[in-house]
């Protein structure tokens, strides 16, 4: 039978359609996928009230740029923009009086010569991925030839899936019989684009097995007393994208879709303090804290296996690796409130600073993140190994470059690699001495 149509519903249907036309132009407007950037620049703004963040944030989100958390438009932030828009952008900045410098004027070209870089340093280091920025599978392939070198000390579990499909898995290096000591577990790139965290993670697996063999007293009384676990990438498909293009270069999160966008920010997504402060429910928010805690298979996955070796963390200790800013962050951070352990905390925390110092001079800050100089965090995995699976020690390294603002910070040469291994390995042995 025929239906006609009366003149609401149609007038209510042709709304409909305009409303899905429009998230599809939104869609459109995205950067793409395989843009290279070059001649893009890269501007920091300092913003000062927030009807100037509110104008900002809707003419940066009308056009292709490129933003590294929105979350913080308001105070400073890093935009980067296409050649073509920068005089419009710096006369509507002149305009509204907002304060900014360029920080760099070539983003792709940046970008290029560090994958150039990172090229040489694989040719030059055979493919070694504690001397490039590697990706997960190339990690893997290189963590099984250490299985097989190593064997009956060294194995690699797979603990699960990622969205993808990828692997996910963690490299246990068990010294002088048995597996069942108090466990010291080391993870990185939980967050994708923090590619010096897995780089740094492959060096001191290296390193601590050449000092093992060498028979260095102090790694040999470290690893016959701990079991030690090492998850290179805890979000491998986030990881893998980052390699993409210039365009991708900078993706922070998971990479499973959310209506009209992707991924979950998986330092979000945990079970302690969800949707709390420093989070957002905006799926295209990059601090989108998930649809509900442990909704992304990567943190699920890996919140069952620190569950599974419960009794063992808590006599050991949860370290995971971020870039970048030069912090070793201490629980809680999720408040600027101090734990009631705050002073245990802190000593342990700055033997990593002092050991850093006496290696390369470096200055970490330690403390909650709220309390020097970053912003509260709820649904990090350092909270909840420390307040749900009651692990004392839990810690969140920010590693090199110190913290200027930029994008680049996450892009580091590959040949920071060897520099952040050193100080980074004096760091983790350092707090491990403290708590033995
Ligand atoms: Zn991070």
């Amino acid at each position: 039978s025929q239906q006609t149509l009366s003149i609401p519903t149609l007038i209510m249907r042709l709304f409909v359609l305009s409303l899905c036309c429009l998230q599809l132009a939104l869609l459109a407007s995205a950067v793409k996928e395989d843009e290279e950037l070059f001649d893009w620049q890269e501007f920091h703004l300092t913003i000062e009230n927030p009807q100037a963040a509110a104008t900002v944030r809707h003419y940066v989100n009308a056009r292709d740029f490129l933003v590294a958390n929105e979350n913080h438009l308001g105070y400073t932030e890093s935009v980067v923009v296409p050649p073509q828009e920068v005089i419009g952008f710096m006369a509507f900045l002149g305009n509204l009086q907002v304060k900014y410098e360029i920080l760099e004027k070539d983003v792709g070209g940046m970008l290029l010569r560090a994958r150039l870089e990172n090229k040489l340093s694989a040719r030059a280091f055979n493919n070694d991925p504690s001397t490039y920025f590697a990706q997960s599978s190339e990690i893997y392939t290189w963590m099984e030839g250490l299985v097989s070198q190593n064997s009956g000390v060294a194995s690699l579990v797979s603990i699960g899936r990622s969205y993808e499909g990828r692997n996910l898995r963690v490299l246990r290096l068990n010294m002088n019989g048995g597996s069942n000591k108090p466990v010291i577990f080391i993870d990185a790139a939980i967050h994708a684009r923090e590619w010096l965290a897995p780089a740094t993670l492959n060096y001191i697996v290296k390193q601590l097995i050449n000092d093992y063999k060498a028979g260095n007293s102090e790694v040999r009384t470290l690893m016959n007393k701990f079991d030690w676990h090492f998850m290179p990438v805890v979000n491998p498909d986030g990881y893998d994208y980052t390699f993409r293009s210039s365009s991708t270069r900078y993706w922070r999160k998971t990479r499973k879709p959310y209506r009209f966008a992707y991924g979950a920010d998986p330092n979000r997504n945990f079970d302690f303090m969800f949707g709390g402060p420093g989070t957002s429910n905006n799926p295209s928010s990059d601090i989108y804290h998930g649809p509900n805690a442990f909704s992304e298979p990567e943190t699920k996955a890996l919140s069952d296996y620190l569950t599974g070796i419960r009794n063992q963390l808590q006599q050991g200790m949860y370290i995971s690796f971020h870039t970048y800013g030069q912090w070793w962050l201490t629980p809680p951070g999720y408040t600027r409130s101090l734990p009631s352990d705050h002073t245990e905390m802190m000593r342990v925390g700055n033997a990593a600073a002092a050991a850093i110092r006496a290696v390369s001079g470096q200055n970490f800050r330690v403390g909650q993140p709220a309390n020097v100089g970053l912003y509260e965090a709820a649904g990090g995995s350092y909270d909840w190994v420390k307040y749900r699976l009651g692990v004392k020690y839990s810690f969140t390294p920010e590693l090199r470059p110190y913290y200027n603002g930029s994008l680049s910070g996450f892009s580091p040469s590959a040949r920071e690699i060897p520099n952040s291994g050193k100080e980074i390995y004096q760091a983790v042995k350092a707090v491990v001495k403290e708590i033995m």
